[in-house]
């Protein structure tokens, strides 16, 4: 199918909504589930906020493949928990929202450009459930994720943003779910926040509200200002995607400011 086809048939699969906003979240340490955090309770309000989506697509940066965008698009995805060493609650944590094959399947066609193919392996990682057991606790939206392709380089990620765009206007809600500082060799119990995180906690902010989404990509200009940041991007990236699928008409807000450990910053955005 080509992408205008797989265009029309999701306009016909899915009716005309009011432009859905989308989502960063920044998801810090998985912790965040259980406890109760400024960062979830700014969750929990987000949840109550949003118009309610038909189903939701998420970039997290724990799922990462090579030479692909996989999409899941498995009827029942599962909760995996991806992390060590968390007290047994966290391992208890179901979300039970159904996915969205067909939906999914559509995207594939959509992101063929990148490579996409589906995937009934994946499920939902604690990037994608830990937020949205605070966004929609009933588990009751459908739900896939799709991968972040760690082979390309950060433009590729604002144009996965652009290519899902149109699906802001059949309900779907793109959510991205990272940090846009994440260093875990820096970071300290009860720190407060490292100089240099706090400035690319802003420079991120300053250009994204310019929309200079270039420079959002643009490593030279960023300099070892992202090396210090984002050792490994994949935390970065989820930004990119959400920043990609957004466009002038937007307005843009800031959420759940704070860097938490001295160097994870928790800031969340939204495209409204
Ligand atoms: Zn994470």
């Amino acid at each position: 199918m080509s992408v205008a086809q797989s265009l029309q048939s999701l306009r016909d699969s899915l009716p005309k909504s009011a432009r859905m906003p989308v989502v960063f979240l920044g998801h810090g340490s998985p912790m965040n589930a259980i406890e109760d955090t400024e960062y979830a309770r700014g969750w929990t309000a987000l949840g109550a906020a949003l118009p309610r989506p038909q189903a939701i697509l998420v970039v997290s940066a724990h799922w990462m493949t090579r030479g692909t965008t996989l999409v899941d698009v498995s009827a029942m995805p599962r909760t995996i928990h991806d992390f060590y060493g968390f007290p047994q609650e966290l391992y208890q944590q179901r979300y039970p929202a159904p996915g969205a094959p067909d939906l999914a399947a559509e995207v594939t066609t959509l992101l063929a450009s990148h490579h996409a193919e589906g995937d009934d392996t994946w499920g939902l990682d604690h990037g994608a459930w830990c937020v949205l057991k605070f966004l929609y606790p009933d588990a009751d939206v459908p739900v896939f994720q799709i991968s972040l392709d760690m082979t390309k380089d950060l433009d590729w990620h604002l144009e996965t943003g652009r290519l899902l765009s149109d699906l802001r206007d059949r309900g779907v809600l793109i959510l991205g779910s990272g940090n846009i500082v994440h260093n875990l060799r820096t970071m300290r119990m009860g720190a407060g926040a490292f100089d240099w995180a706090e400035a690319f906690d802003s420079g991120f902010s300053s250009k994204l509200a310019d929309r200079d989404l270039a420079g959002l990509a643009d490593r030279q200009g960023m300099g070892s200002l992202l090396s210090m940041a984002h050792p490994t991007v994949d935390h970065y990236l989820p930004a990119l995607t959400i920043a990609g699928a957004s466009d002038a008409r937007d307005q843009l807000t800031f959420m759940n400011e704070g860097i938490d450990l001295g160097s994870v910053s928790m800031r969340s955005f939204v495209f409204h």
